[in-house]
């Protein structure tokens, strides 16, 4: 969607000019899959697709959105900043409202008006993205003292707290302070970060679209967290004390497997405390360039998120399985947090036309629907525009 048709549609919307436009880009990551909540490493990257806000200050205390692509206008008034059910505004509307509780309280009324490429429940985070986007937005246009970290705070607080939904830093994180051609090593423990360099030679990495609309995600994730929180609770009663799942390590893991005495919370532990060690493994390699290496620990990950994590489903599986099919593709794993959604590969360049051309038929031809395939650049985090 070109810029000057969403000016157009936001003057004959609001009967107002545009007076800024901001700019989040969706994330992808690469590796450590449920692991924010259990407060290990995980290493996501940004992605160059957008959600973009464009803005305007009001003369009286309403607060009016929109979203085109959603369709749907929504007027509210400062004064009420209730949740409306499911409804998309909760983002938005949950934003300024946790802005207010940590004392960043807006007195003057705005329009906002929402346009994304980043596709919504897929798994590349077009709600983090939005949630950042707002704080990014208001806390810029209100003149705010709030660095990009506590603008992910403050997202992260909003998707918990407001919009239900128990996930870990990460998303909110990477969308805020995402850097040009680089993933980030995130310790969610800690909340400390460091940048790699992310260039694979002669691969590129792809993002697989099962284009399979989620269901259940939501609550199946927090069945997750609650399952993983269940296992804490009886590992450092019965077993050692930890913060949390990722403080423990693969050596302890017949020990664990005993003390908990539970086929599938050791299942979720096994997971948890292997994709955390991978996740290590997976930055040394790159370190090395040892691209081989990298891709084998993304199998391992998405076999480890299928087995004993429950977290694929046919439609991940099998866009993986063809992936790896291929002779240029070096490994490939679900990314976000499953149940449909995508999957990324990283795959040589020189054979991405006839990679593209085999799982697209494949794929169409195993499950009755087409895929995307595409490839993307890592930008800045979000930014004005
Ligand atoms: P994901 O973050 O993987 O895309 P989620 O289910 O976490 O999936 O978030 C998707 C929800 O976020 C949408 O259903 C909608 O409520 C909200 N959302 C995200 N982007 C937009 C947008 N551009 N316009 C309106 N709502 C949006
Ligand atoms: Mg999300």
């Amino acid at each position: 969607m070109e810029n000057i048709d969403v000016k157009d549609v936001f003057k004959q919307l609001y009967g107002k000019e545009v007076e800024a436009v901001y700019k989040a880009p969706a994330r992808i990551n690469l590796i450590g899959e449920h692991i924010d909540y259990n407060g290990g490493l995980v290493f996501p990257s940004t992605i160059g697709i957008y959600t973009k806000c464009y803005f305007s200050k009001r003369d009286d205390k309403e607060i009016h959105l929109c979203s085109l692509n959603k369709k749907k206008a929504v007027t509210r008034n400062l004064d009420d900043l209730s949740k409306n059910g499911n409804s998309w505004e909760n983002y938005p509307i949950g934003a300024v409202y946790t802005l207010a509780r940590n004392g960043f309280k807006i007195e003057q009324g705005f329009n906002m008006l929402f346009t994304s490429e980043i596709p919504m429940g897929s798994g590349l985070s077009s709600s983090a993205a939005i949630l950042d986007l707002t704080i990014y937005t208001l806390k810029s246009e209100y003149n705010f003292d709030i660095d990009n970290k506590l603008v992910s705070l403050i997202a992260w607080e909003t998707e918990n707290k407001y919009c239900g939904l128990s996930c870990g830093i990460m998303d909110q994180a990477i969308i805020a302070l995402g850097k040009k051609n680089h993933a980030m090593l995130l310790d969610c423990y800690k909340y400390k970060y460091d940048y790699f360099p992310f260039d694979l030679g002669d691969y590129s990495l792809l993002v697989l679209k099962t284009n399979k609309p989620r269901t259940l995600t939501d609550s199946k994730y927090n069945e997750r967290v609650r399952e993983c929180d269940l296992a804490l609770d009886k590992l450092k009663e019965k077993f050692r004390h930890a913060n949390n799942l990722c403080e423990y390590k693969m050596e302890e893991m017949d020990e664990i497997k005993k003390v908990l005495n539970d086929d599938l919370l050791y299942r979720r532990v096994l997971h948890v405390v292997s994709e955390n060690k991978r996740v290590s493994d997976f930055k040394d390699a790159l370190l090395k360039n040892d691209l081989k290496l990298v891709g084998k620990l993304l199998n391992e990950s998405h076999f480890s998120l299928k087995d004993n994590y429950e977290v694929t489903g046919e439609h991940l599986d099998t866009i993986t399985k063809l992936a790896r099919e291929n002779k240029g593709c070096l490994g490939a794993r679900m990314t976000g947090a499953g149940f449909g959604g995508c999957a990324i590969a990283i795959v040589k360049k020189d054979s991405i036309e006839e990679f593209k051309k085999t799982v697209i038929s494949g794929y169409s031809k195993a499950l009755g629907i087409t895929c995307d395939i595409f490839e993307c650049e890592i930008p800045d985090g979000v930014s004005k525009e």
